[in-house]
């Protein structure tokens, strides 16, 4: 559950295609569909292109479901609305575990993280909760949808404060090919001799040192379940 298509692929995907290699089922949800990501594409016509390659992104690492719940990209707001359709994915869905971006004020240092991240990272834990409860939300229990409290664990990738690192050595590949499809995404940002491999191996190298791998990812780690 993250904000944007490629909020995955800045250093997550290769954990999800490590996942998906040992038949973990993974589905994604965009809260937006990054309409307002490129700055010479119109959002219309931008949402089609940023959904595109997000969907083939994601079948690059294994996960077939792509949801984009249509929030408005740029302009979201932490609170009751943005909760509320969080946790009807989560009824929906009915995961295990919950993986959300980096929801703190930076990434480390000076580098200040996004508007939208941080609300959908707090957003996303909150709504964790908010699907337990049958009388939260409640209009959304119709039609055989049931309140899933069933989430163990919230991760957060990429936080500063992360204490978990998942080894990506052999899926670091996969992760580098999944940012590489956000291709008209890369082109908008108009950075000179961004090199995806490059920045991927920046982040997962250090990561990866701390596990005694090659490449890591690293997520902070919430646990979600009543009373543990
Ligand atoms: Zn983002």
């Amino acid at each position: 559950m993250v904000a944007h298509p490629d909020d995955m692929e800045f250093g997550a995907a290769a954990a999800i295609a490590r996942w998906t290699g040992q038949g973990k089922h993974i589905v994604y949800c965009m809260v937006t569909s990054g309409e307002a990501g490129i700055d010479a594409l119109p959002p219309d016509q931008c949402r089609i292109v940023r959904e595109g390659e997000q969907i083939e992104s994601a079948r690059l690492v294994g996960v077939e479901a792509v949801e984009f719940l249509g929030l408005p990209d740029g302009v979201l707001e932490y609170g009751v609305d943005l909760r509320r359709a969080i946790t009807a994915a989560v009824r929906a869905h009915r995961p295990d575990i919950v993986i959300t971006n980096n929801f703190r004020a930076t990434w480390g240092g000076r580098n200040l993280n996004q508007a939208d991240h941080i609300a959908v990272g707090q957003a996303t834990l909150d709504a964790v909760r908010d699907a337990g409860n049958r009388w939260v939300f409640a209009e959304q229990l119709v039609d055989g949808v049931e309140p899933w409290g069933g989430v163990r664990e919230g991760w957060a990738a990429g936080s500063p404060d992360a204490a978990h690192g998942v080894d990506t050595s052999d899926s670091f590949d996969r992760g580098v090919a999944s940012l590489e499809a956000h291709s008209a995404y890369i082109d908008g940002l108009g950075w000179d001799d961004f090199d995806p491999e490059e920045f991927l191996q920046s982040i997962a190298r250090p990561t990866g040192g701390r596990l005694g791998a090659k490449y890591g990812a690293a997520f902070e780690v919430f646990p979600m379940g009543w009373g543990s």
